[in-house]
């Protein structure tokens, strides 16, 4: 059963709300595309592979979770975890296609695709990794169970010519196969167990890790375009009227356009706004209308007077 959905990650709307506030001369512009282009076909591999999972019927009781981010020695997300009787299931899907290459010493995976060469950070070390923290992360509960995993390659175009035995490795027609055989294990986790478990991963599951991207990317706050986006054209800046907002290139009002364009604040720079950054994102001229924006939005004040602030 599935009890965590697929969502597309936060980390990609960030990514295109910075995107479209950049000018197309800004020296990051090209960097920002190019990475957005990656994390798109990152999602898309996994979207794929949870929709496998959605359709299947295994014969044993289990949960399955999309994007599991928890805290052991340091944080970490899975992208799919499989509670089940017989132990824990990490997949770490990759969406890498063209013909790949797992090396040793030091370990990495190279993608030739066409004339390009690219390596990448391996697969089946981060596997690894994570089967680890998730150990730690359950002794904390004093819960020790078998965790097992696989990378799972989501695209036909993915061509492993030189697979690796560091981890189980598998395209995304072999996931069901792969989940099916684990029936012939000793199961070592009762129904209770599973439910245990279960509720501890949501509630200690956590997507409160975003920081903001101008600080990660270092560009200035000043290199921003500043306004109210149009959710109709895309234009930004729309004009403050009297209780709503105008787009003056394809005549659209809108009296909650300010929404978005705080929540883009926060994604873009800074984990809590205030009076003045508030008029100088949204481009108000008005202290007292920055003032009554940010009273009625489900934000939280903190401070007073000058040190007024509002953090989500
Ligand atoms: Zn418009």
């Amino acid at each position: 059963m599935i009890i965590k959905s697929y969502a597309k990650s936060i980390h990609i709307e960030a990514m295109e709300q910075l995107l479209k506030r950049l000018s197309f001369e800004h020296p990051l512009y090209p960097k920002i595309v190019k990475d957005i282009g990656a994390i798109r076909a990152g999602d898309f591999g996994e979207e794929i592979v949870f929709r496998e999972l959605e359709k299947m019927q295994l014969p044993y009781k289990y949960y399955v979770f999309h994007k599991v981010f928890l805290f052991a020695e340091n944080g970490f997300e899975m992208d799919i975890l499989i509670i089940t009787p017989y132990g824990a299931i990490i997949l770490e899907v990759k969406n890498i296609i063209g013909e790949l290459v797992f090396t040793e010493n030091p370990s990495q995976l190279l993608q030739q695709k066409e004339t390009e060469l690219n390596k990448y950070p391996c697969p089946a070390g981060q596997l690894n990794e994570y089967k680890y923290q998730l150990s730690q992360f359950l002794l904390e509960y004093n819960i020790s169970i078998p965790i097992y995993g696989a990378v799972v390659f989501a695209s036909r175009n993915s061509i492993v010519k030189v697979s690796t035995d560091k981890a189980t490795i598998l395209n995304r027609n072999e996931v069901r196969p792969y989940l099916r055989r684990l029936q012939n294990l000793n199961p070592t986790l009762t129904i209770e167990d599973i439910e245990k478990l279960k509720d501890i991963l949501l509630i200690k599951n956590t997507s409160n890790t975003y920081s903001p991207l101008i600080n990660q990317f270092s560009i200035k706050a000043e290199d921003l375009k500043k306004g109210v986006e149009c959710l109709n054209c895309g234009l930004i800046g729309m004009q403050k009227r009297k209780r709503t907002w105008y787009c003056a290139a394809c005549g659209k009002s809108d009296h909650t356009a300010h929404m978005k364009a705080i929540s883009t604040y926060f994604l873009l720079c800074n984990d809590f706004i205030t009076n003045k950054e508030c008029r100088e994102f949204l481009l108000l001229n008005n202290r007292h209308e920055a003032k009554r924006i940010l009273s009625n939005t489900s934000l939280t004040r903190v401070g007073n007077n000058k040190l007024t602030r509002y953090t989500k």
